[in-house]
Protein backbone atom coordinates (compact mmCIF):
# COMPACT_ATOMS: atom_id res chain seq x y z
CA UNK A 1 0.00 0.00 0.00
CA UNK A 2 1.50 3.33 -1.00
CA UNK A 3 1.44 6.38 1.11
CA UNK A 4 -1.42 7.72 -0.91
CA UNK A 5 -3.58 5.11 -0.36
CA UNK A 6 -3.06 5.00 3.45
CA UNK A 7 -3.81 8.27 3.99
CA UNK A 8 -7.73 7.92 2.29
CA UNK A 9 -7.78 4.65 4.52
CA UNK A 10 -7.24 6.93 7.03
CA UNK A 11 -9.77 9.47 6.12
CA UNK A 12 -12.65 6.59 5.69
CA UNK A 13 -11.26 5.51 9.18
CA UNK A 14 -11.96 8.36 11.09
CA UNK A 15 -14.95 9.63 8.94
CA UNK A 16 -16.55 5.76 10.03
CA UNK A 17 -15.49 6.46 13.80
CA UNK A 18 -16.49 10.12 13.48
CA UNK A 19 -19.35 10.40 11.09
CA UNK A 20 -20.10 13.93 10.13
CA UNK A 21 -23.63 14.77 10.08
CA UNK A 22 -24.86 12.04 11.60
CA UNK A 23 -28.73 11.70 12.72
CA UNK A 24 -32.66 12.93 11.82
CA UNK A 25 -33.57 16.17 9.81
CA UNK A 26 -36.46 16.58 11.08
CA UNK A 27 -37.04 19.69 8.68
CA UNK A 28 -36.12 18.12 5.50
CA UNK A 29 -38.24 18.47 2.19
CA UNK A 30 -36.28 15.88 0.80
CA UNK A 31 -35.54 11.92 2.28
CA UNK A 32 -34.91 8.36 0.91
CA UNK A 33 -33.58 5.38 2.27
CA UNK A 34 -31.20 3.02 1.00
CA UNK A 35 -30.75 -0.35 1.34
CA UNK A 36 -27.40 -2.73 -0.54
CA UNK A 37 -28.49 -6.37 -0.08
CA UNK A 38 -25.42 -7.64 -1.06
CA UNK A 39 -23.60 -5.81 2.59
CA UNK A 40 -26.40 -5.67 4.61
CA UNK A 41 -25.69 -1.82 4.40
CA UNK A 42 -28.90 0.89 4.99
CA UNK A 43 -28.42 4.38 4.84
CA UNK A 44 -31.32 7.17 5.05
CA UNK A 45 -30.71 10.86 3.83
CA UNK A 46 -32.18 13.61 4.53
CA UNK A 47 -31.46 16.91 2.76
CA UNK A 48 -33.62 20.53 3.60
CA UNK A 49 -33.38 22.05 -0.02
CA UNK A 50 -34.51 26.24 0.00
CA UNK A 51 -36.68 25.92 -2.55
CA UNK A 52 -36.20 29.47 -3.51
CA UNK A 53 -32.42 29.84 -4.11
CA UNK A 54 -32.40 25.78 -4.80
CA UNK A 55 -29.23 25.49 -2.42
CA UNK A 56 -28.99 22.59 -0.27
CA UNK A 57 -28.94 24.09 3.09
CA UNK A 58 -28.34 20.93 5.17
CA UNK A 59 -27.96 16.91 4.40
CA UNK A 60 -28.02 14.21 7.86
CA UNK A 61 -27.95 10.52 7.24
CA UNK A 62 -28.26 7.85 9.90
CA UNK A 63 -27.96 4.09 9.00
CA UNK A 64 -25.78 1.18 10.16
CA UNK A 65 -23.36 -0.82 8.14
CA UNK A 66 -19.64 -1.60 7.05
CA UNK A 67 -17.30 1.18 7.34
CA UNK A 68 -16.92 1.97 4.08
CA UNK A 69 -21.04 2.35 3.67
CA UNK A 70 -21.18 4.99 6.81
CA UNK A 71 -17.77 6.78 5.70
CA UNK A 72 -18.88 7.54 1.96
CA UNK A 73 -22.05 9.08 3.20
CA UNK A 74 -20.42 10.71 5.90
CA UNK A 75 -18.09 12.99 3.78
CA UNK A 76 -20.56 12.83 1.11
CA UNK A 77 -22.53 14.90 3.80
CA UNK A 78 -19.77 17.32 4.07
CA UNK A 79 -19.49 18.25 0.42
CA UNK A 80 -23.53 18.51 -0.31
CA UNK A 81 -24.35 21.77 2.54
CA UNK A 82 -24.34 25.01 0.29
CA UNK A 83 -24.38 23.35 -3.50
CA UNK A 84 -27.25 23.28 -5.54
CA UNK A 85 -29.37 20.13 -6.49
CA UNK A 86 -26.85 20.46 -9.57
CA UNK A 87 -23.97 20.74 -8.83
CA UNK A 88 -24.92 17.70 -6.03
CA UNK A 89 -25.82 15.35 -9.59
CA UNK A 90 -22.52 16.80 -10.88
CA UNK A 91 -20.74 15.19 -7.43
CA UNK A 92 -22.44 12.37 -8.16
CA UNK A 93 -21.41 11.88 -11.10
CA UNK A 94 -17.75 12.77 -10.36
CA UNK A 95 -18.26 10.12 -7.93
CA UNK A 96 -19.22 7.47 -9.99
CA UNK A 97 -16.34 8.39 -12.11
CA UNK A 98 -13.60 7.57 -9.31
CA UNK A 99 -14.69 4.03 -8.14
CA UNK A 100 -15.32 2.59 -11.48
CA UNK A 101 -11.69 4.17 -12.85
CA UNK A 102 -10.02 2.13 -14.45
CA UNK A 103 -6.86 1.06 -11.55
CA UNK A 104 -4.21 1.46 -13.72
CA UNK A 105 -5.22 4.70 -14.38
CA UNK A 106 -4.05 7.78 -12.55
CA UNK A 107 -6.51 10.07 -11.72
CA UNK A 108 -6.28 13.87 -11.50
CA UNK A 109 -6.45 13.98 -7.55
CA UNK A 110 -5.96 17.82 -7.23
CA UNK A 111 -8.92 18.31 -9.19
CA UNK A 112 -10.99 15.72 -7.34
CA UNK A 113 -10.91 17.59 -4.11
CA UNK A 114 -12.04 15.05 -1.21
CA UNK A 115 -13.69 12.94 -3.70
CA UNK A 116 -10.14 11.38 -4.13
CA UNK A 117 -10.44 9.36 -0.65
CA UNK A 118 -12.80 7.28 -3.21
CA UNK A 119 -9.97 5.94 -5.28
CA UNK A 120 -8.72 3.62 -2.91
CA UNK A 121 -12.30 1.73 -3.20
CA UNK A 122 -11.32 0.54 -6.79
CA UNK A 123 -9.17 -1.39 -5.34
CA UNK A 124 -11.84 -3.39 -3.93
CA UNK A 125 -14.99 -3.73 -6.59
CA UNK A 126 -17.52 -5.71 -4.22
CA UNK A 127 -16.94 -2.93 -1.90
CA UNK A 128 -18.09 -0.18 -4.92
CA UNK A 129 -22.02 -0.72 -3.69
CA UNK A 130 -21.17 -0.02 -0.13
CA UNK A 131 -19.56 3.24 -1.20
CA UNK A 132 -21.92 4.27 -3.83
CA UNK A 133 -24.89 3.37 -1.64
CA UNK A 134 -25.48 7.17 0.09
CA UNK A 135 -25.16 8.79 -3.18
CA UNK A 136 -27.67 6.61 -5.44
CA UNK A 137 -30.38 7.37 -2.17
CA UNK A 138 -28.90 11.40 -1.89
CA UNK A 139 -30.66 11.17 -5.67
CA UNK A 140 -33.31 9.11 -5.10
CA UNK A 141 -33.95 12.16 -1.91
CA UNK A 142 -33.63 14.96 -4.92
CA UNK A 143 -35.99 13.40 -7.00
CA UNK A 144 -38.59 12.27 -4.61
CA UNK A 145 -39.56 15.44 -2.81
CA UNK A 146 -42.06 13.76 -0.43
CA UNK A 147 -41.33 12.28 2.79
CA UNK A 148 -42.09 8.47 2.47
CA UNK A 149 -40.07 5.69 2.17
CA UNK A 150 -38.43 5.06 -1.05
CA UNK A 151 -36.39 1.80 -1.38
CA UNK A 152 -33.44 1.46 -3.66
CA UNK A 153 -34.08 -1.98 -5.03
ZN1 LIG B 1 -21.07 -2.45 2.89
Amino acid sequence: MNELQELYQQVILDHNKNPRNFGELPQCNHHAHGHNPLCGDQIEVFISVDEKSGLIEDVKFKGAGCAISKASASIMTTLLKGKTIKEARKLFDDFREVVTLDSNSNPDVMNLGKLAVFCGVREFPARVKCASLAWHTMINALENSDVEQISTE
